[in-house]
């Protein structure tokens, strides 16, 4: 499995500022959707296209053309993550997966799953933390049973916790990631991270 942290001055600077614990939700919301874009370039940067031929105003010539791509936000932080996609890829196909974190064993558990038909297409797993891998690895595995071309996951900041039990349950799930934080406390939260994603998104 392959981590990429992207290596940007913009990408730094817009996760220092979501890290900063007086940014408010409006403007933290902000700040995911700009650093949710930059994450998702580089997590597509090796999509397979198709050739197309097209005719300019002067002449025939050869581009390309974007595969199927199907975004699966986790619930309830991934759908911070949802907006940057759509617009950058306005035919995205949208599915969700609800998983809650048990807060004593730190194990996931389903309580919503809704997803098109994810056969031959690439998706994007949005999960903005990347803490123990338990959510992460059980949405792969929901995602793969429907066949799909490639799973890549996108997130904010990435323990290694988290990298190892993706990796150990998916090496073909490429992790991109704007951080790989220290590691985690007793309670599952990433150091030095940014907080309960969730709650600094929609100020609960
Ligand atoms: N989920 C969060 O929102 N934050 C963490 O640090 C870990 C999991």
């Amino acid at each position: 499995m392959t981590v990429t942290v992207v290596d940007h001055p913009l990408a730094r600077h817009l996760l220092t500022e979501l890290r900063d614990r007086t940014t408010p939700p409006t403007r933290f919301r902000a700040l995911t959707k700009r650093l949710t874009a930059i994450l998702v370039l580089e997590a597509t940067r090796d999509l397979p296209t198709e050739d197309k031929t097209v005719e300019t105003p002067l002449e025939r010539t050869e581009g390309s053309e974007l595969p199927g791509i199907v975004a699966v936000p986790i619930l309830r932080a991934g759908l911070g993550m949802v907006e940057a996609v759509t617009e950058l890829f306005p035919g995205v196909g949208l599915g969700h997966i609800g998983l809650e974190r048990d807060e004593l064993t730190l194990q996931p558990s389903s309580y919503y799953e809704k997803l098109p038909s994810l056969n031959g297409r690439h998706v994007l797993l949005l999960d903005p933390m990347l803490a123990t891998g338990g959510s992460a690895v059980r949405a792969a595995g929901t995602i793969k049973e429907r066949t799909p071309a490639t799973v890549r996951m996108v997130c904010m900041v990435a323990a290694p916790e988290g990298v190892k039990a993706l990796e150990d349950a998916h090496p073909d799930v490429p992790v991109v990631a704007a951080a790989l934080d220290r590691g985690l406390n007793e309670r599952g939260y990433i150091l030095p991270g940014l907080g309960d994603f969730g709650d600094r998104l929609y100020g609960t």
